[in-house]
């Protein structure tokens, strides 16, 4: 079968290069605020009951609110529309079998996937409704809880709690479940192991295919070591090497350490990568009770300085980022225009 480009391919093209595009923030966050309990989270207590069977709790498992309190997750999509987002995530940072697993809801996947897909697709309807903005929905793969190159066992570093098939079947069902709900882009996010990350660029590429449609990919890292690595080892440079074959839509980086310390590796990526970049910090470190405390104006005045800079195509946030962050961030970046790819340059 040939595949065709998902619809949103030219005017997200067209849109990069009049200006820097911005992504939302914290779904995370955002629900942590909601206060909410076990009944919620089962849907038991107010919401939409969970029909699939488990024994576990499910009190912090945030991609099951898609399924039991809808409404409420897609309140938290459509404020991040309206306060200027134009590419959304949907809320299925976990949601692949691998890492349900926690939660005894590994049969839950695909309608976890085909329901954030389109609770977001609901969101961002609406906001369009009222301003007449195209807006994307970006289907969140996340890095899973394991690492396919390292080991889990400093006493038996041969040993690999998943294994890069493992991984691509459950990153597989994830994306046509993604796929089916209605996603614009896939985003694989939050990749501390590319090794994790090149089985869900194969696990895309498969997925497409079965469904004769070719969605564009946003590739995203995360520098969690001072020494400006990843936890497998790579320099931002390294990294794009190693995902450079899936020509992706963005590359980039997000959550970790925050815009100040994320700045000299988003330099480093945006003088290498031949596509657009993609940059969305948390809000600053984490204070000893894991909570953010740096302001809208704060976090928006860092990224200010990236797009003055030329090094933004895509921004957002992530951890403890708001919508009143991202009306910041949307805000601030305004006046730069977007970086520059070479190719352009040369035209
Ligand atoms: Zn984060």
């Amino acid at each position: 079968m040939s595949l065709h480009d998902h619809h949103c391919v030219n005017a997200l093209n067209a849109t990069a290069r009049e200006r820097i595009l911005i992504m939302d923030g914290a779904m995370g966050t955002m629900i942590q605020g909601l206060g909410l309990g076990e009944d919620d989270y089962t849907g038991h207590g107010t919401g939409t009951p969970c029909t699939h069977a488990t024994d576990l709790p499910q009190k912090g498992n945030n991609d099951l609110l898609t399924l039991t309190q809808p409404q409420a997750i897609e309140q938290i999509h459509y404020d991040f529309a309206i306060a200027g987002a134009d590419i959304v995530e949907t809320n299925t940072f976990s949601s692949t079998a691998i890492a349900q697993a926690d939660y005894g809801l590994e049969a839950a996947v695909h309608d976890l996937n085909v329901e954030a897909a389109r609770v977001a697709r609901r969101a961002l309807d609406r906001a369009t409704a009222q301003d007449g903005k195209p807006r994307y929905v970006a289907g969140a793969v996340g890095p899973t809880n394991r690492t396919a190159s390292l080991s889990p066992d400093v006493s038996d570093p041969g040993y690999r709690a998943v294994t890069f098939d493992g991984l691509r079947l459950a990153y597989r069902d994830q994306i046509r479940g993604l796929i089916i709900g209605g996603a614009d882009l896939i985003l694989i996010e939050t990749i501390f192991d590319t090794l994790n990350a090149k089985a869900a660029i194969f696990a895309a590429i498969e997925a497409f295919q079965a469904q004769g449609i070719r969605l564009p990919i946003m590739i995203s890292g995360t520098i969690t070591d001072a020494s400006g690595r990843t936890l497998s080892g790579q320099t931002p440079t390294a990294f794009w090497h190693s995902v450079a074959h899936a020509r992706p839509f963005s590359v980039g980086l997000n959550c970790a350490l925050g815009a100040g310390a994320m700045r000299p590796h988003m330099a480093e990526l945006a003088g290498v990568v031949d596509t657009l970049t993609c940059a969305y910090p948390n809000a600053g470190l984490p204070n000893a009770f894991g909570q953010y405390d740096e302001g809208p104006e704060e976090t928006a005045a860092q990224l200010a300085g990236f797009a003055q800079e030329g090094l933004l195509n895509v921004v957002g946030g992530c951890c403890g980022t708001t919508p009143e962050h991202i009306r910041a961030i949307a805000e601030a970046v305004a006046p730069f225009a977007p970086r520059q790819l070479e190719k352009e340059q040369a035209a």
